[in-house]
């Protein structure tokens, strides 16, 4: 049984139909991607699995359980977690601050001291900062703390929407090594991208997005050879 399984879903907005009968699975232990130009679906399809927006068709089961009309925080309960595009975190918090939110469902305040000690570790610059304003980190360290905050949720599943988006070439490589833990310590990860380069580098699996419905999927190997991938979204 697949960790994250859609089958068939259509997500609208209004007349806007964003997804078109997208399937797609995630195994645990996996970090699949999902690659695609702008206006896809990729946040779209994150949005679906997080509670953000219900599908008008489909289903999306979460270790077997039916999620297709779930509420965020059960969902973010039930250990799947999005990273939204943007970070989005608190910029006149500081940074343990903005970590403790991520623990906001947690009710075991132990839990929360062991999976901050996980996540000081992992991220050393988090620790380091941790009495900084959020929104005076640069991006790459906004991300991190973006990373570190849905860590805090205690993830079975990570879904990270552009986590490079923005950042300069040596700083993409340092986030896709940060994922890259995580998913080695047990966690696994659904990872949008649009640059697939980057994104190709870790994950194990993709899927392409175009127009609300996935046109290719295969292993990471089998994607940096294609050359439809590689003509769209590599570059010759
Ligand atoms: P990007 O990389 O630019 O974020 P994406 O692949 O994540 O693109 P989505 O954001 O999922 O694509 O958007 C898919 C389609 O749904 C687009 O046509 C977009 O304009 C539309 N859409 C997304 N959010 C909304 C919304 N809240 N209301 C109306 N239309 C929306």
């Amino acid at each position: 049984m697949a960790m994250l399984e859609f089958t068939d879903v259509d997500v609208h907005y209004g007349q806007v139909q964003a997804l078109r009968g997208i399937s797609l699975s995630v195994e645990e232990g996996e970090i699949v991607a999902l690659l695609g130009n702008n206006g896809a679906g990729k946040s779209t399809t994150l949005s679906a699995a997080s509670g953000l927006a219900h599908p008008s068709a489909g289903t999306i089961t979460f270790n077997g359980k039916d999620i297709s009309q779930g509420k965020p925080w059960d969902i973010v309960a039930d250990g799947l977690v999005h990273v939204p595009e943007g970070r989005r975190i608190f910029s006149t918090l500081s940074v343990l601050e903005n970590l403790q939110i991520g623990g906001f469902l947690v009710k075991d305040k132990t839990l929360i001291n062991k999976r901050m000690k996980r996540v000081f570790e992992l991220l050393p610059l988090l620790e380091q900062r941790k009495s900084q304003q959020g929104g005076t980190l640069s991006g790459g360290e906004q991300q991190m703390l973006a990373i570190g905050r849905a860590l805090i949720a205690g993830p079975k599943m990570l879904m990270l929407d552009e986590p490079s988006m923005g950042l300069a070439p040596l700083i993409v490589t340092a986030v896709m090594e940060v994922i890259r833990e995580v998913n080695e310590q047990g966690t696994t990860v659904l990872l949008v991208e649009q640059n697939a380069r980057a994104a190709l580098k870790v994950t194990h699996r993709g899927y392409v997005l175009e127009n609300g419905v996935t046109t290719v999927t295969g292993t990471a190997a089998e994607l940096i050879n294609d050359p439809r991938i590689v003509e769209a979204y590599l570059g010759a």
